[in-house]
């Protein structure tokens, strides 16, 4: 209502000017006036409040199995072949990732409490995965308002771990006083394509056609060990590999490379044990010591 009586053609005009009076109307439309100014300001304060509050950071679950950063560019690559407009919307190689929590931090030293709450996060999400590997599936291709394709996850119950690990994050965040979380449910998923990348694109290409990854609606992808966390930047420069810029990472559960790592060094150690054994018992041989101490001996009596 007062945006349409601020519209009206009558409503700038100094009707005092005009007829030599304060008419009631100008009072009228002077207080509708103020109102209206002071209501636009609200909303821009309000819209200022929204960008503010977007967010800019996340929790990452970074995504390097071979097999299905593969299997993702071969469903890019036939897209844009098809389409070739859409290579903008493409999640570059290096940086596909599962997003667990998103976070809107506002200065430096709202990084550095983030960075705390992750660290703090490792105990609890510890705790969740009980000493065990959560063995993550990809399978299948769905979309998000046909603006947002992904790869699904395969099993259901990954899907609720996840979320109690998402969740569990949010509530530690959110104690340290960071605007963490989103107001929908959370829906774990791979992106790969997103119209977002690209506001020249948005402008030509509305929706993504489904038919466009059609072959791969149930492809399996394979699948990704969780084993580290990280919190990324949205907007800082990406590292070189292509993968966001990393305030911080914790390692969480078993993972199958540092179980190698440690199975190798195990062997490793236990061959060495075996040699110094051998060692100490030749050494611990009387007849032993004394061939040494002779040809030590020897030695000497020759540098002299
Ligand atoms: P991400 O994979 O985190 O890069 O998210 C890709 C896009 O999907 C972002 O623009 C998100 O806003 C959007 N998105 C994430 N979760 C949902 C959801 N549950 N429903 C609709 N859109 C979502």
């Amino acid at each position: 209502m007062d945006c349409l009586m601020a519209e009206m053609p009558f409503a700038s005009t100094n009707t005092g000017d005009e007829f030599g009076i304060t008419s009631t109307f100008e009072i009228y439309f002077k207080k509708r006036r103020k109102r209206t100014t002071r209501r636009k300001t609200e909303e821009d304060d309000q819209t200022k409040k929204k960008r503010q509050d977007q967010p800019n950071y996340f929790i990452s679950l970074p995504i390097t199995n071979p097999k299905i950063t593969r299997g993702i560019q071969a469903v890019q690559d036939m897209v844009v072949q098809q389409d070739h407009r859409l290579s903008q919307a493409m999640v570059r190689y290096g940086s596909f990732h599962v997003t667990l929590l998103v976070m809107h931090l506002s200065s430096e030293e709202e990084v550095g409490t983030a960075v705390g709450a992750l660290l703090e996060s490792k105990d609890a999400v510890e705790e969740l995965l009980q000493g065990k590997h959560l063995d993550l599936s990809f399978q299948g291709i769905d979309h998000f308002r046909n603006e947002v394709v992904f790869v699904k996850f395969a099993a259901s119950d990954h899907t609720a771990a996840l979320t109690e690990i998402s969740e569990t994050m949010k509530k530690i965040f959110q104690e340290k006083g960071i605007l963490a979380g989103e107001n929908r449910a959370f829906k774990p998923h791979l992106t790969f394509m997103k119209l977002s990348k690209s506001p020249e694109l948005r402008k030509q290409v509305k929706k993504i056609d489904p038919n466009l990854y059609e072959n791969f609606k149930n492809h399996c992808f394979g699948d990704e060990t969780l084993y580290r966390l990280d919190l990324c930047s949205m907007l800082k420069k990406k590292q070189p590999n292509g993968y966001y810029h990393c305030e911080s990472s914790i390692t969480v559960g078993k993972s199958h490379e540092s179980d190698l790592i440690k199975k190798a060094l195990h062997r490793e150690s236990l061959a060495l044990l075996s040699k110094l054994n051998k060692i100490k018992e030749l050494l611990s041989n009387p007849e032993t010591r004394m061939k040494i101490n002779r040809e030590l001996f020897e030695d000497r009596h020759k540098q002299q």
